[in-house]
């Protein structure tokens, strides 16, 4: 399978026996029974490297209907999945009509933090693989492995626009995310590794991960969209942990304004300390008793 996708889009050398070292892992840790998944994504996903991630998005993805993640960030994203659906009205209903999908990573593949930040979005693209984009009358829902956004669809005349209504697990998924990339990392760049970015909510999926014993069934609900029933007060703990990510993202927008960042630090402490820890504790203990 590897050697068709090296063909296909005609990886240079560095970049295809990057990917020859990590298919097997990848398969390993997502499961077999999802390879058939993996070699379609990455069959319908083209690589860049050595790319600017927001030409990348432009091009790949969608710049107007944007959730937490904004227009700047991508800008200053060293790695970017990229996906998107061009919808159609056609007798009557709204309809899929092209899937769009990317990854980019904007150095060279030599580079050690290059190899990191592939293998994260190469996680990405294989989460938003299956069942990524379902619409339900005029919504379009978009998954992301547990990351449920909702866009309505409206019908302007020359074509369908998407107007973003909300976004949930972002922080938990991108925890998950990292956690993947690290055990990834750890086989295919430095036995050593530690994930680097999201340093926050990675720890928070590490808790919850380790807390419950639950990676596998977690995985299959990434990949094949099923509801996770098997962690108790799973929306709470979604929607605490989104508002935590939020909150360390609004804490290095005021890196150079000190006030602000004491003021927004200590209102991130406490929703860690006083909603936060609590909550984790007694998803914990409810496991245990069951
Ligand atoms: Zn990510």
């Amino acid at each position: 399978m590897i050697e068709k996708l090296i063909e296909k889009y005609n990886y240079p050398d560095d970049l295809a026996n990057f990917l020859r070292d990590l298919y097997p892992w990848l398969i390993e840790y997502f499961g077999s029974d999802k390879k058939d998944i993996i070699d379609a994504m990455f069959l319908d996903t083209p690589i860049f490297t050595n790319t600017n991630s927001y030409e990348i998005v432009k091009k790949y993805g969608d710049l107007e209907n944007l959730g937490i993640v904004k227009e700047d960030d991508f800008k200053r994203a060293s790695g970017v999945c990229s996906f998107d659906v061009d919808v159609i009205w056609e007798n009557g209903e709204y309809k899929i009509d092209k899937y769009k999908r990317a990854v980019s990573v904007s150095g060279d593949i030599a580079e050690e933090r290059v190899k990191s930040d592939l293998i994260h979005e190469i996680c990405h693209a294989i989460k938003t693989y299956y069942n990524g984009f379902v619409i339900c009358g005029d919504i379009l829902i978009e998954r992301d492995g547990l990351i449920i956004r909702r866009s309505k669809l409206v019908n302007d005349t020359d074509r369908v626009r998407k107007v973003f209504l909300e976004e949930h697990n972002v922080a938990f998924e991108e925890g998950l995310n990292s956690l993947a990339e690290e055990w990834l990392a750890k086989k295919v760049i430095a036995p050593d590794y530690e994930v680097k970015g999201y340093g926050l909510i990675t720890q928070m999926a590490r808790n919850v991960v380790r807390g419950l014993d639950c990676l596998q069934e977690l995985v299959n609900a990434q990949i094949y969209k099923t509801d996770v029933d098997f962690i108790p007060e799973y929306d709470r703990l979604m929607a605490i942990s989104d508002l935590i990510y939020q909150k360390n993202l609004e804490l290095f927008e005021a890196i150079f304004d000190k006030e602000k960042f004491n003021k927004i630090n200590a209102e991130l402490q406490s929703m860690i300390i006083n909603d936060y820890n609590p909550l984790i504790k007694e998803i914990i203990t409810t496991k245990v008793e069951r």
